[in-house]
């Protein structure tokens, strides 16, 4: 009670100053509650690991990943024993696209049934699940509800008028809309007529508001729940559905769609995980948890930026801002999942032009925030991928050792490769103290065995003093808890003060000059410092 009496006033008198730099997003004005009522779902303290299976492990030597490769190497990220140090300690994994395809990435689907034959057989995909299971580890797999291949069965059918004509989106003019992200077309004539088409000419758009595709959608998607996956990442979710003047994103039938979607699969199966690529602003973000009847967890793409703005700038300004549209977005902060990079984004360390020390405080910071966090692979490792802005760039081989040839991703060829720098390799960087990945599988460890920082609310205490880079937040959960103090900055931070009383015990930091609590902490954290206090 005299804590929370303390912080009252503080927040007082904080708001009634100027901030010296005129940057600051006020201290958080409510206090520090739970997450929110999904706080129950089993992803809550998990974090998860998105993996491109073409590009994890090889097998047998064609240069293209697949499931014996990834089952194999499952050891490496939760080998199931907590009391050991060599895996990086994910317990959730998110499989980019796994059917068959006629591309490399899978976003265009031939059968959503299906096991792309690169990757393996069924079988193979039903060892992998059962050894990721008994590590302890949930699966989801991508699954693309907006559009299908053009190469889809369906589609064939459609296109010559067939009787799956309806399955897809059909007009006898083209009205000229264009991508709502640039000036691509989306209506593609097929002999005599127009689909509709938002990512190119090779994924028609389904029709989602015919009731026969959208039982399509639920009977795959539960096919695959039989089989013991756990949830799916719902690709392209602002784009289900089109208004008739060439609005493409956002409208409002998206909601009831996925509503019906969450109920019919949670009635047979109440544990499943959906989790909505949206990628926009935190406000149109938000409207994707419905009224708790959508979507579980969203990408958080506008704290993915932050992050990166903030470490690359040493600036906090831009983490606070994306904290305070969370507080005034979210009803629930449980809904958010949050990353740095994904498949879609140069990776981090690229971002971030290489600068390691930006890497680690951009690393510190993403498990500082509430909801569930994704780790792009390799990301752990500051692979940068290839210099080039093609996709496949983005998502070249893992690296496991420099030892093997290709680092240890292939005995062949591998599909794609990019140059690294020394050091950038699983086997070195598990060896080393002080690699990246050993600060990725100590701030794992660290949310695992403190619930604030999974479960906790979050709120933003004031700071005095330290500069434009210092920022802190407050995780509290059933009395514990966690406080994360942080200087963006390349230079160091000085001495500053944060409002909170106690006497705090690390848990895990990096150029910590000084701590010291009693009625205030006083701290001064070097470039790039950080911590993660518990009260
Ligand atoms: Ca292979």
């Amino acid at each position: 009670m005299r804590r929370q009496l303390f912080l009252a006033s503080f927040v007082i008198w904080a708001a009634c100053k100027h901030g010296p730099n005129g940057d600051e997003s006020p201290a958080s004005d409510a206090g520090v509650v739970d997450i929110g009522p999904s706080a129950q779902g089993w992803w809550r303290d998990r974090v998860f690991y998105e993996v491109f299976v073409r590009s994890f492990a090889d097998s047998d030597g064609d240069g293209v990943g697949d499931f014996r490769g990834l089952t194999a190497q499952l050891d490496a990220l939760n080998d199931g024993d907590p009391n050991t140090a060599t895996d990086l300690g994910v317990d959730g994994i998110w499989l980019m696209p796994i059917h068959p395809t006629p591309s490399y990435h899978g976003y265009d689907v031939t059968d959503y049934r299906g096991i792309n034959p690169d990757y393996g057989t069924p079988e193979d995909f039903d060892t992998f699940l059962v050894a990721a299971h008994a590590r302890g580890i949930k699966v989801i797999i991508d699954f693309v509800v907006n559009h299908s291949s053009k190469e889809h069965p369906w589609f064939v059918s459609a296109a010559a008028n067939g009787p799956y004509r309806d399955y897809y989106v059909w007009r006898n003019d083209n009205p000229g809309w264009t991508q709502p992200w640039g000036s691509g077309p989306v209506w593609h004539a097929a002999a005599g007529s127009f689909y509709y088409a938002i990512f190119w000419s090779g994924m028609p758009d389904l029709n989602l508001g015919n009731q026969a595709v959208e039982n399509e959608m639920v009977e795959a998607m539960r096919f695959w729940l039989a089989r013991g996956v756990d949830g799916f990442r719902v690709d392209a979710a602002r784009h289900f559905f089109e208004s008739a003047d060439g609005q493409l994103s956002d409208q409002p039938e998206n909601h009831p769609f996925v509503k019906r979607l969450r109920a019919r699969l949670q009635a047979e199966y109440p544990e499943v995980l959906l989790v909505a690529e949206a990628w926009t602003t935190v406000g149109t973000v938000a409207q994707y948890y419905g009224e708790g009847d959508e979507y579980h967890l969203a990408f958080g793409f506008d704290s993915a930026a932050a992050l990166k703005s903030a470490a690359k700038d040493g600036l906090r300004a831009s983490y606070n801002q994306v904290l305070q549209e969370a507080e005034r977005a979210y009803a629930d902060r449980g809904f958010e999942a949050p990353f740095l990079a994904n498949h879609d984004m140069p990776r981090t360390l690229r971002a971030l032009e290489g600068d390691a020390g930006a890497m680690r405080v951009a690393a510190a910071a993403l498990f500082s925030l509430p909801g569930t966090p994704f780790i792009y692979y390799g990301e752990e490792l500051g692979m940068q991928g290839g210099a080039s802005s093609a996709d496949e760039d983005k998502r070249t081989p893992y690296r496991w050792n420099a030892q093997s040839p290709n680092y240890g991703f292939s005995s062949g060829t591998p599909w794609r490769s990019a140059p690294e720098a020394a050091g950038v390799d699983l086997q070195t960087q598990r060896q080393t103290e002080g690699s990246l990945w050993r600060l990725f599988q100590a701030l794992i460890r660290v949310r695992k065995q403190n619930q604030a920082l999974s479960l906790g609310g979050a709120q933003r205490l004031p700071v005095e003093g330290g500069g434009r880079g210092v920022a802190t937040l407050l995780r509290e959960h059933k009395g514990q808890r966690v406080l994360f103090v942080v200087n963006f900055h390349s230079e160091a931070s000085g001495p500053f003060s944060v409002a909170i009383a106690g006497q705090p015990t690390v848990l895990l930091g990096e150029g910590v000059t000084s701590v010291r609590g009693g009625d205030g902490l006083q701290i001064d954290l070097g470039p790039r410092g950080f911590a993660f206090l518990a009260y």
